[in-house]
């Protein structure tokens, strides 16, 4: 299989270059040529997520030097489980994707990729940077999908004080070939700063560096693995597609269910759940698409006003009339997440994640409209790791998850960084002389 830029300028690539290489050279996100179509008996005798990985993910990789890697890779990333849980209404679920290392979806993607990595660089004479630039959840599952491979180093860029301090405290609890870097300015200064990297020349040719953010292929491609899982399993048990409400930022995530169901696994419908970033919902109800700054809300991963991965929906719909019937998508203000947090114990016996709760709320206006489907909710955090809005909304603390907790329980530390340029330079200099 080869891949090709939403934006049809760069050569056809392979699964291992296109990896490697994040971005296309156009500017455009890499996708697969062509789709492979599966049968519900392809996936005959896989049970569990790693088996069921494999399967799904071996046309992507046919005639890469990868795909002899393929069942490890799986077997490596997806060390996890990712329960289908029943809620106490009717038809209703929660896809729980937070019991992972650092308790969010983002676990997945990015163990994926780090097992990728880690092969495409074997043997490589000097060791690959990963910069990530983060507002919280990036950073944490990408240090720990990386900490301790060999060849392979991490620079976290995240702004001081602007992140929870559960967030700080797993940022810089893992040290070795971990470094965190707290700026002295916004996600922005973070993101400008690491682009600027990438793009020096002079720098890359002694320090080899590369990105780990979410339009990249490797973490694209092993999100659908657990949509597939959970819609085999629910087909098995009641001979019917499921559907998805998914909390959405950069639409990464909902991109794997996508691509899910364009291969013929049973998903059904795909919601869309947005914080008060409301480019997506204007779009679907038939607006034009309209990308804006971000807004700043109570869901802060999703705090995105032009997500990055549309421009791999509108490849896959390149009708605009076909897109908006493919998906829907609806905003929850910061008073309609509070609102169904507070709510949350008493109508669905769980606590869920300031992310999760823009979802249960999706959920909740479309049964309003008389929908009576089959739903699972797409759980994307553990409300831990968000103590200081949930705990106050539902007047209990909220028990930690043991995988957090041990990273909470070690020592961290970041180095202070200045918001330009020329300092983070310099400190990537420092370790290419150390
Ligand atoms: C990153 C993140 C999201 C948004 O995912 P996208 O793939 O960017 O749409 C939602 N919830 C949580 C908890 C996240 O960390």
């Amino acid at each position: 299989m080869n891949f090709i830029s939403t934006r049809g300028k760069t050569p056809a690539t392979g699964l291992g270059a296109a990896i490697a290489a994040g971005l296309a050279p156009d500017g455009g996100l890499y996708v697969p040529e062509s789709l492979p179509k599966f049968a519900i008996d392809d996936f005959a005798g896989c049970q569990s997520l790693d088996q069921v990985g494999a399967r799904l993910l071996a046309p992507f990789f046919a005639g890469d030097d990868l795909a002899g890697s393929l069942a490890d890779i799986c077997a490596e990333a997806f060390n996890f489980p990712v329960p289908l849980k029943p809620l106490p209404l009717v038809d209703t679920f929660v896809l729980e994707l937070f019991h992972g290392p650092t308790a969010a979806f983002k676990d997945v993607g990015a163990r994926f990729l780090a097992a990728c990595m880690q092969r495409l660089r074997a043997g490589a004479a000097t060791p690959l940077t990963i910069l990530v630039a983060t507002s919280g959840d990036t950073g944490a599952a990408v240090a720990a999908a990386f900490h301790r491979l060999p060849g392979l180093r991490v620079v976290i860029l995240y702004p001081d004080g602007r992140v929870s301090p559960r967030q700080a405290h797993q940022l810089g609890c893992f040290g070795d070939n971990v470094t965190a870097l707290r700026v002295a300015g916004s996600f922005d200064d973070c993101q400008a700063m690491v682009k600027q990297a990438l793009n020096d020349g002079a720098l890359q040719s002694r320090l080899p560096m590369s990105s780990a953010n979410s339009i990249s292929l490797g973490r694209l491609l092993p999100q659908m693995t657990y949509y597939a899982h959970a819609a085999l399993q629910f087909r098995r048990a009641r001979e019917q597609a499921l559907n998805f409400v998914i909390p959405t930022g950069n639409l990464g995530n909902a991109m794997g269910a996508a691509l899910t169901r364009a291969v013929g696994l049973p998903v059904g419908r795909i919601a869309l759940a947005t914080n008060a970033n409301h480019v997506l919902q204007d779009f679907f109800d038939g607006g034009d698409y309209r990308p804006a700054t971000s807004i700043t809300t109570l869901a802060n991963a999703m705090d995105v006003g032009a997500p990055s991965n549309f421009e791999r929906l509108r490849w896959l719909y390149p009708d605009d009339g076909q897109l908006r019937a493919s998906f829907s998508a609806r905003a929850t203000s910061d008073a309609g997440i509070r609102s169904t947090i507070s709510q949350s114990r008493s109508r669905y016996g769980e606590v869920f994640c300031p992310h999760t709760a823009t979802a249960v709320r999706t959920l909740e206006m479309l049964r309003e409209g008389g929908e009576t489907g089959a739903w699972a909710v797409v759980a994307t955090a553990h409300p831990a790791k968000f103590e200081a809005i949930v705990e106050p909304l539902v007047g209990a603390p909220v028990p930690v998850p043991p995988a957090l907790a041990e990273l909470l329980s070690r020592p961290a530390s970041a180095e202070p960084l200045a918001a330009d340029y020329p300092a983070l330079r310099d400190r990537l200099t420092e370790m290419d002389a150390a």
